[in-house]
């Protein structure tokens, strides 16, 4: 999943969740483009430097005289910790080690949105499954590691491993059939969780700002954690009235 496209002087930057980074240094005659699938290029093939294909687009990069891709540098992930964690893809590869790695994880207090998408820990989650997975397991993403049971470790990590395993080598991910997109809170800011109905919400975390996207109304295991300014955090009048007036709020209220 793209997350984020931004310009830093002549480089443009497309961000994967996955922490992926495929940095495009644009000259003169370089540039992006971007077609419906089979419409005509207005470059020529020669000048091809990347695409990036879905199912209905794609963006085209010509011309541009370096093109690389490189992995987020996340300074929250113990980089001293140096080996990495299971892979998830991998069907050979020890499920039980990334439960372990969680349950042991040195900082006690690290919380677990940031401790699922440690490499450290286990391979494959980006920021998508991270939503998605703690929606899953009906758990609040400020839980602290220390809190986490044996038995919730091990939900987390076979669950993650059902969602990467079963999307491989599809473009489209999807977690879920009850909802248009294929998931069931990433992207869904505003929308009704398919759960309890309450309002998926949707806020930047960490240092990079990724979107974390829960629902309030039932990851609420674990929870005891939530920092007060997210328990007390005065909504915005229009906000208010937005969501109030959301089809199955007012059905709630009829
Ligand atoms: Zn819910």
């Amino acid at each position: 999943m793209v997350e984020v496209v931004e310009a830093k002087g002549k480089h443009l930057e497309v961000m994967w969740d996955d922490g992926l980074v495929l940095n495009s240094h644009l000259k003169n005659k370089s540039e992006w483009h971007v077609y419906r699938k089979g419409a005509p290029w207005r470059r020529s093939w020669d000048t091809l430097r990347a695409s990036i294909q879905t199912d209905d687009f794609v963006a085209v990069c010509f011309g541009a005289p370096t093109v690389e891709t490189y992995r987020q540098n996340d300074r929250e992930r113990h980089p001293g910790l140096g080996r990495l964690g299971p892979d998830l893809c991998r069907h050979d590869d020890n499920l039980v080690e990334a439960i372990d790695l969680m349950l042991s994880y040195p900082n006690r207090q690290a919380r677990l949105r940031d401790v699922m998408v440690d490499q450290h820990v286990m391979q494959g989650v980006g920021n998508v499954y991270r939503c998605e997975v703690l929606w899953a397991a009906e758990l609040s993403p400020w839980t602290h590691i220390a809190d986490l049971t044996h038995h919730d470790a091990v939900l987390i990590v076979n669950t993650a491993a059902k969602m990467v395993r079963t999307n491989q080598g599809r473009i489209r991910r999807a977690t879920t059939s009850h909802t248009s997109g294929g998931l069931a809170v990433y992207g869904r800011t505003g929308q009704g969780c398919i759960r309890c109905s309450e309002t998926i919400e949707s806020r930047p975390v960490g240092r990079q700002g990724r979107m974390l996207f829960w629902c309030p109304g039932c990851q609420v295991r674990l929870d005891r954690q939530l920092p007060t300014e997210i328990r007390h955090m005065d909504p915005h009048p229009a906000a208010v009235k937005y969501l109030n007036e959301l089809p199955w709020r007012t059905r709630e209220a009829g």
